[in-house]
């Protein structure tokens, strides 16, 4: 029998009911004969409440000491987990993300993994505990406790099933699943059998990130993890993400929307070479992303470039422009953060023309107004007004006829 992870979202651990249920699920599966390996998140809103205690004590805690503090809400759920399968009369033992051996840089509230020594959850495993682990943590080169971001515990799962050559690790998310769409936008969204993992990193980077965490997918693609996301714990087999040749090609698999976006238009710069290379070096040194950028044609030796940030990192952006006006050389900066960009995902737009069209009827269809567009081999995003976006999700929704997809 083979080696089984699964990762429990704190909405399955919300109460002791909830917890005593995904005990017995865990146990279930040891029953089966797998080995089983189970990473939870904290339980509900704890790390929402955790966060909101900082605010109260310190308006601008250190890093370090929120990662203190939120990684407590997972090791209150390990242990928790583990007492409810031990009254159940099996064994198991809780480990937190040091004890898993999981090892990170040292980016507080962001960190990254960097190695796993699984040793000992291999020998808690051959003397047949179940084994529950925190997920969202690890510990770094100062030996501090480090976190790896909001959602982090799915990359807790899918590292560890790298590591330990799981058969499969099964995601029991927060949210409903992976569908077509965000069901609470579009009331006939389907929810998929099936996913590239190209196609999921999309979904998530274009703004569905309560479906999975980028960095899980990202380990997933490249260790082939074969993930497994479910919503419920009933006999419902979940959306598989796998590699893309073994998915079949669907011209769009889903309608991403995001929010977070703020929009810079940096007004008559110079029509010559060199432009957009100083501009956009001056952002990346202080490691702001750009994602969409469109340029006018020139007028009068003179041209506008445009581009979209992280709403977060608006401020940021206009300090860095307003402080090198003269070395930019622009008439005029404007921004608005009164943006929304509504994308299409799907592997096989790659050949497929009338694709853009077909998105782009929907969207006029409904009188809505396309401010910027980019495209990928795999993705089609537009910027819209904020106000149009949940309308545009569903118009293209509807035009691909993605709520009839099985
Ligand atoms: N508890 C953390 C959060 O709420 C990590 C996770 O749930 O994956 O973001
Ligand atoms: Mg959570």
């Amino acid at each position: 029998m083979g080696l089984v992870v699964q990762k429990y979202g704190g909405s399955f651990l919300e109460n002791a009911e909830k917890v005593s249920k995904v005990a017995r699920r865990v146990i279930e599966a040891y029953k089966e004969g797998h080995s089983v390996v189970v990473v939870v998140s904290a339980q509900g809103s704890t790390t929402d409440e955790l966060l909101e205690k900082a605010a109260e004590i310190n308006p601008k805690p250190s890093n370090r000491e929120i990662d203190v503090l939120l990684s407590a809400g997972e090791q209150i759920a390990i242990a928790l987990l583990a007492m409810a399968i031990e009254r159940e009369g099996h064994h198991a033992v809780s480990l937190t993300g040091y004890q898993a051996g999981i090892f990170t840089d040292s980016n507080y509230g962001s960190s990254r993994i960097k190695s796993v020594d699984a040793e000992r959850i291999i020998k808690e495993l051959d003397k047949k505990n179940i084994v529950v682990v925190a997920g969202f943590q690890g510990w770094n080169k100062y030996d501090d406790i480090t976190t790896f971001g909001r959602c982090g515990s799915d990359t807790t799962a899918v590292a560890l099933a790298a590591a330990l050559k799981a058969d499969r690790c099964e995601m029991y998310t927060d949210v409903a699943g992976v569908y077509t769409a965000n069901p609470r936008i579009v009331s006939d969204a389907a929810k998929l059998k099936e996913i590239s993992y190209d196609e999921m990193l999309e979904l998530v980077n274009l703004g569905e990130k309560n479906v999975l965490h980028n960095r899980a997918v990202e380990l997933a693609r490249k260790y082939n993890v074969n993930l497994i996301v479910k919503s419920s714990l009933d006999d419902d087999p979940g959306t598989i993400v796998k590699e893309v040749g073994t998915v079949e090609r669907m011209l769009v698999r889903g309608v991403a929307r995001d929010n977070d976006i703020a929009r810079i238009a940096v007004i008559g710069v110079e029509d010559k070479p060199g432009v957009a290379f100083r501009l956009f070096s001056l952002l990346a040194k202080e490691k702001i992303c750009i994602d969409i950028i469109l340029q006018s044609i020139g007028r009068d030796n003179t041209k506008d470039i445009s581009f979209t940030v992280k709403r977060e990192n608006l401020n940021k952006t206009l300090d860095v422009i307003n402080a090198n006006l003269g070395v930019i050389g622009a008439a005029e900066v404007k921004h608005s953060d009164k943006y929304s960009k509504v994308s299409i995902v799907g592997a096989g737009m790659v050949n497929n023309a009338g694709v853009a069209a077909t998105m782009f009827e929907a969207l006029y269809d409904a009188g809505i107004n396309i401010h910027m567009i980019t495209t990928s081999e795999i993705k089609i995003s537009v910027l819209v007004d904020v106000q149009d976006a949940d309308k545009a999700v569903k118009v293209v929704h509807d035009k691909f006829n993605l709520g009839e997809v099985k």
